[in-house]
């Protein structure tokens, strides 16, 4: 795709998914001929054409009907310090601002997938902006090897081999540092240790391949059904582009689950992988979470979809070592019953902790600094049941600062199991 085109789609996919202001936040991309093709100054960033984007050559011409953007100064300081980095992104979403204005930086060992995706994050002394010397602030910290940056009272920058990379470390780190500030305000948050962040590294998928035939009518159905609920699951805000894997069962020993390292935001049924008797597609990776997925459908035949991912809300219960109490309202209750908290580390390889804490009572599990995992009979219950651990985690949290969360009585719950889980 030309990088004018890249950027007006990422434009429109920050804008829509409430990453930045109508009039803030700038998106360039390099090219190996030296140019720099950049958002323009002073246009609305809700409806950016791609005929709006300019292109700034090594010589300091403009081909464009507009001012680039008047972060420019910043954007080429940066490329003039790190060569291998070909796209940059800068904004003031709220999570991020917030650190912004309080001066700290996010600590990203709160969670394996965020630390291997942004690393540790830079910080950048405030300056005024489009000046040089801003300029000279940020592009210090990305020379020292920092690929994400806190700007003092202002908001954030990244960078990345490509456009693609920028925008999953740019998501990742808002939804890290919305985590966080949630995770904040339930208690204290847990970081991981090195040997707990070795244990996702080190984490694969050891599958054999099979070689795929044609796909059959109900496959093809089952993976365009995956495809919606991810997209759908990306826009309600439930899960990002580097984060989050669904598999529906097939069969009794198939199942299709989502892949690894590909953007959420834009996944279609052909990146999907059926994994048939123990073994993959050949040339696919799936998500790490396979063999989980596997044995969670061994010993459950009841359940025919799982969904993991990192909803900011209900991971924060993940990242303070704390339960969701679901004795809050009817709904929560029924559709989530009781949800326990597992400890870090067993969501790798094929132990049985996970498939063995699941049941009828326990259809969603919280696992310590990684994810919220629900499931369900089909993929529509697996993704209600997150839609409502996510609403059901930001309403204890929110009901904090206006009064104490009076539960409903085990009186109210006999009769909920009575008239709805028996
Ligand atoms: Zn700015």
């Amino acid at each position: 795709m030309p990088p004018s085109e890249q950027i007006a789609q990422l434009m429109a996919l920050i804008y829509g998914t409430g990453l930045t202001t109508t009039s803030g936040g700038n998106i360039s991309i390099k090219e190996s001929n030296g140019d720099i093709w950049i958002t323009p100054a002073a246009l609305d960033k809700g409806s950016l054409k791609v005929d709006q984007v300019v292109c700034v050559h090594p010589d300091g011409s403009v081909t464009g009907d507009y001012a680039p953007s008047s972060e420019l100064p910043f954007h080429q300081a940066i490329y003039e310090k790190r060569p291998d980095i070909k796209s940059v992104i800068h904004a003031h979403p709220p999570a991020l601002v917030s650190y912004s204005i309080v001066r700290k930086k996010p600590d990203t060992s709160v969670l394996p997938q965020v630390l291997s995706t942004c690393g540790q994050v830079g910080y950048a002394s405030y300056r005024l902006p489009g000046t040089k010397e801003l300029g000279e602030s940020i592009s210090r910290e990305f020379e020292s090897g920092f690929n994400c940056l806190i700007m003092e009272n202002h908001g954030t920058v990244v960078g990345g081999a490509d456009s693609d990379q920028a925008f999953q470390r740019f998501e990742t780190l808002e939804f890290c540092a919305r985590t966080l500030i949630r995770g904040h305000q339930i208690g204290t948050v847990n970081l991981l240790s090195n040997e707990q962040i070795s244990m996702f590294d080190g984490a694969t998928d050891n599958l054999g391949e099979f070689q795929s035939e044609s796909q059959g009518h109900s496959e093809q159905q089952v993976r365009e059904e995956i495809c919606t609920y991810v997209h759908r699951a990306c826009r309600q805000k439930l899960m990002i582009s580097t984060y989050g894997t669904v598999s529906v069962r097939l069969d009794t020993d198939d199942f299709i689950i989502t892949p690894t390292g590909i953007n959420r935001h834009y996944i279609e049924p052909n990146d999907l992988v059926l994994i048939s008797n123990g073994t993959k597609e050949s040339g696919k990776q799936p998500s790490r979470a396979v063999h989980i997925h596997q044995e969670i459908y061994k010993k459950h035949p009841e359940i025919n979809s799982i969904i993991s991912t990192q909803s900011p809300n209900a991971t924060a219960y993940c990242v303070s070592g704390k339960t969701i109490d679901t004795h809050t309202i009817p709904e929560s209750y029924f559709l989530l019953n009781d949800i326990k908290l597992m400890p870090f580390g067993c969501q790798f390889g094929s132990s049985s902790v996970i498939p063995d804490a699941l049941s009828k009572e326990s259809p969603v599990l919280l696992i310590q600094n990684d994810a919220i995992l629900t499931t369900g009979g089909t993929i529509l219950q697996a993704f209600d049941r997150l839609e409502v651990a996510e609403f059901s985690a930001r309403s204890l949290i929110d009901s904090k600062s206006i009064g104490k969360m009076v539960p409903i009585s085990q009186n109210d719950i006999r009769q909920i199991k009575e008239k709805f889980l028996s």
